[in-house]
């Protein structure tokens, strides 16, 4: 019988681990940089069963973001995996499709994202497509590290 819960997955892993997990995807965001400019150079890790199964960081423009490419490196559902993402995944489409949907589109279970993106097409609306879709979503794990990275690089009101 289906259970009618609004949550598919339910993240069991300590704040330790979460921690882990987030420098982990700091890590491969420390990759992408010049190479992934103007885009912000994002880090992302999916995690199933305690391990690290698929790795990202944002490539060139026209080219994959970060969790795109995690996610082509994995096959099948990910219900019962948990992707760390140091930003907000992008909702809508600019050069390369929107990453908040491809991650619905791969079920992904549950995603802790570091930080919003300020951008004005963002802002919020990425994270508000994976709770809609019941994807359990946090923000804010690893913020201090994902802004010192990240800040230069996101979009200003003066761009
Ligand atoms: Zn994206």
């Amino acid at each position: 019988m289906a259970a009618l819960t609004s949550a598919r997955y339910e993240p069991r892993m300590t704040r330790d681990e979460l921690e882990h997990f987030m420098r982990e995807a700091l890590q491969e965001g420390r990759r992408a940089y010049p190479a992934c400019a103007p885009n912000p150079p994002v880090g992302c890790v999916i995690v199933r069963d305690g391990a690290i199964i698929a790795r990202g960081y944002t490539q060139p423009p026209f080219e994959h973001h970060a969790e795109p490419m995690a996610l082509a490196a994995v096959e099948g559902s990910l219900e019962d995996a948990v992707m760390f993402v140091t930003l907000e995944p992008c909702s809508f489409h600019q050069k390369t499709p929107s990453c908040a949907r491809e991650i619905i589109r791969r079920r992904v279970g549950a995603l802790h994202a570091a930080m919003l993106d300020p951008h004005p097409r963002n802002r919020g609306a990425g994270i508000e497509m994976l709770r809609a879709a019941d994807v359990v979503t946090s923000v804010g794990l690893g913020s201090a590290e994902a802004r010192r990275d990240l800040e230069p690089h996101l979009w200003r009101p003066t761009d």
